[in-house]
């Protein structure tokens, strides 16, 4: 069997949304759990969250079945409400919470026949110009969705697009926003995410959103004392498959991009970029190997890449290899390779995940 696998510890998944609780004190805590968990797996991660968490977010009603089909009946948001107005039957049939980011989601809920009123979680966009409502249409659409008689509760929700940068006035900016457009409504509210959670104490929020942290992940490019504390939840390994031994200025792998400078010991490891290992992970980037930091060599090839053990004496055949994980932290992976470890996680695929701590 081929040695490359993702371990998932849901202990480690617990402990940092207890975490993100304990950083946002008197607020309930959506676990973000959309894109199959960050490639962690959504029905495990869910439920292995399920007796303690308030609830959780996806991005979409085929992901919320897929939970609901699992078992779960805790609250579900669907982040971007529906896609087609013919969505909403299945919202109700299903409890699922929804959010509400454009005018033509509004007029749509107002001409449904519901079962069962909604909870609309009503977004507005504060200054991202993702979605989100528009500041002058935010009451008039709140006061609509009260008057449809079809909405059992409504939380008042914005997103951030620079709480990662810790000292970037925009988030601040974004709050005044969201402040003047909810004036007099008296209403819950929902702002953070994990780096509003991480490093915005000061910002309200009934409801928080943590996404990345959960996964053990820092959204934050710098050290942060909360951040520190994170768990990593997945280790991608695998295993030593080849190795042997060059004389400097031979080539090592697809276009020749690594030569050996001086005599070297090679590792070949059973994991490429069609596990969801970044191609563009240069020469240098980390890896761990029989406990052992040592760095990638050469392109990343589809099922393979190959691992300096010139100054490893200890690995060999079937050694195990970190691609990310407690050790290599996917963030400093991610920074290698100029990318972000939600792209790193949301990329994994092939690799059967093995899942611990439930
Ligand atoms: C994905 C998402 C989150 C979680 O973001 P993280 O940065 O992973 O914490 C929160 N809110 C919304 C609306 C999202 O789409």
């Amino acid at each position: 069997m081929r040695p490359a696998r993702a371990l998932i510890d849901l202990q480690a998944l617990r402990h940092n949304y207890q975490l993100a609780r304990e950083a946002s004190p008197g607020a309930r805590a959506l676990a973000v759990i959309k894109a199959d968990a960050y490639g962690h797996g959504a029905v495990r991660c869910a439920q292995a969250l399920e007796a303690e968490a308030d609830g959780f977010a996806v991005a979409c009603i085929e992901e919320a079945l897929e939970l609901r089909a699992a078992g779960i009946r805790a609250p579900i948001l669907l982040l971007e409400g529906f896609f087609e107005a013919d969505e909403l039957d299945l919202i109700v049939e299903h409890d699922f919470w929804c959010v509400v980011h454009s005018l033509w989601q509004l007029e749509a809920i107002e001409q449904a026949t519901v079962a069962k009123p909604l909870t609309v979680w009503l977004k507005l966009d504060s200054g991202m110009h993702r979605v989100g409502l528009h500041p002058k249409d935010y009451q008039p659409a709140y006061q609509r969705l009260l008057a449809s008689g079809k909405v059992a509760k409504i939380v008042l929700m914005s997103h951030f697009a620079r709480a990662d940068e810790l000292s970037c006035s925009r988030s601040d900016e974004q709050v005044a926003v969201f402040e003047a457009a909810r004036q007099g409504l008296s209403a819950e509210i929902s702002l953070r995410n994990s780096p509003a959670v991480l490093g915005w104490p000061n910002i309200p929020s009934d409801w928080v959103r943590p996404g990345i942290m959960l996964y053990g992940s820092t959204p934050f490019e710098e050290p942060h004392p909360l951040a520190a504390r994170l768990q990593p939840v997945m280790t991608l390994e695998s295993k030593v498959i080849c190795v042997r031994e060059l004389p400097a200025g031979e080539p090592v792998g697809y276009g020749a991009k690594f030569v050996t400078p001086r005599p070297m010991r090679i590792g070949v490891v059973a994991m490429g970029y069609a596990d969801g290992y970044p191609r563009h992970a240069p020469t240098g980037a980390p890896v761990l190997v029989a406990g052992q930091r040592t760095q990638l060599l050469g392109r990343v090839s589809m099922d393979m890449l190959c691992i300096d053990l010139t100054d490893v004496p200890e690995a060999g055949l079937g050694s195990t290899v970190e691609l990310w994980g407690k050790n290599i932290l996917a963030s400093e992976l991610a920074a290698a390779a100029d990318t972000i470890p939600y792209q790193l996680f949301c990329n994994l695929r092939r690799v059967p995940r093995v899942y611990s701590g439930d």
